[in-house]
């Protein structure tokens, strides 16, 4: 069976009521659960389509943050001109047109996989979840919502509702993502790193690795390190802030790369970052 809620209110009810799968984009789950070709897909229960609800549809932007509804799509955030032109480099490179049109950052933080490429952003931004439920709401740290690959703090009779992502500047901001190919791949690898030099001191920065770990790695002790430091001074501090995040690098061996090809590359993105363009 499928529910088509009418509004929110009425998706939360039925989530409460019953064992249901969220459905938004489908992007995921219809890839997960697919059958042979010509036939539906087999979901392992009921199916909760909430990709058309309007309340969730909408990107608010002010001074402070940007929330993003759950069911805006990635053609949408990369349509609206209030956003950054820094946060959309991540989303570009998402599947293709066809995807980017009905794929989600709901879907994607959900998902929960640690190549998902909206969680490295994610993570380095500090953005939060909202998730709702007929008795209320929660607010929670990207990192604390997701716990592992594949898995996440959401409780069965809720939806993630929005994202909100702080709406600050930075001096530098820089993403990379290593796949096969330039559409439809899935990372082997990626970094989104942000920073802010103010008179070549460097006053804030996060560095967040994808598909390298169970979940996106952020190594707060390591941003620690580098927070104070005179841009000119970081090249010489690179092998032991390599060393350091090589010891918290864990890929594994997949179909799309090798363990030692991963740490490899997150190395050499972290140190391109670092040296090149904050020591510019
Ligand atoms: C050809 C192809 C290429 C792709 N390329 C990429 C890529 O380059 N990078 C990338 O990161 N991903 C990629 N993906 C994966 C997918 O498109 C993304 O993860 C997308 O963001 C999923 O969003 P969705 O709305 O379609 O999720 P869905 O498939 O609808 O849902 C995904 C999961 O999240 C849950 N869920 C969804 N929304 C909510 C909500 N609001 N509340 C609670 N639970 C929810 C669902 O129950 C399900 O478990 C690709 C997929 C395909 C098929």
């Amino acid at each position: 069976m499928s529910f088509r809620p009418a509004s929110l209110s009425e998706a939360l009810l039925i989530r409460k009521t019953n064992d249901v799968m969220v459905y938004c984009g489908g992007s995921d789950v219809m890839i997960k659960y697919r059958s042979w070709s010509g036939t539906p897909a087999q979901f392992p229960k009921d199916v909760l389509y909430i990709g058309h609800l309007k309340e969730l549809k909408s990107i608010d932007v002010n001074d402070f943050e940007i929330t993003i509804g759950a069911t805006v799509s990635y053609a949408q955030f990369l349509q609206d001109e209030r956003i950054p032109i820094e946060y959309k480099k991540p989303v570009e490179q998402i599947g293709s047109v066809a995807i980017r049109n009905i794929g989600t950052f709901s879907g994607n933080i959900c998902n929960a996989s640690p190549a998902g490429d909206t969680l490295t952003m994610l993570y380095a931004l500090n953005a939060k979840v909202i998730v709702a439920s007929t008795v209320g709401k929660r607010e929670i740290a990207i990192e604390n919502f997701i716990t592992g690959p594949g898995s996440t703090c959401l409780k069965n009779d809720e939806i993630l509702t929005h994202i909100i992502i702080p709406n600050q500047k930075f001096s530098h901001t820089y993403y990379y993502k290593v796949g096969t190919r330039k559409a439809n791949a899935i990372s082997k690898v990626s970094v989104f790193a942000v920073a802010d030099v103010v008179e070549h001191r460097v006053t804030d920065i996060r560095i967040a690795v994808g598909s390298c770990g169970p979940t996106v790695i952020r190594l707060k002790e390591a941003e620690a390190k580098i927070i104070g430091s005179n841009t000119s001074n970081i090249e010489s501090m690179i092998y032991s802030l390599l060393t350091m995040y090589d010891d918290k690098i864990v890929p594994i061996d997949d179909v799309r790369s090798t363990k030692v090809y991963r740490s490899k590359v997150a190395l050499n993105l972290i140190e391109t970052f670092l040296v090149k363009e904050l020591g510019q």
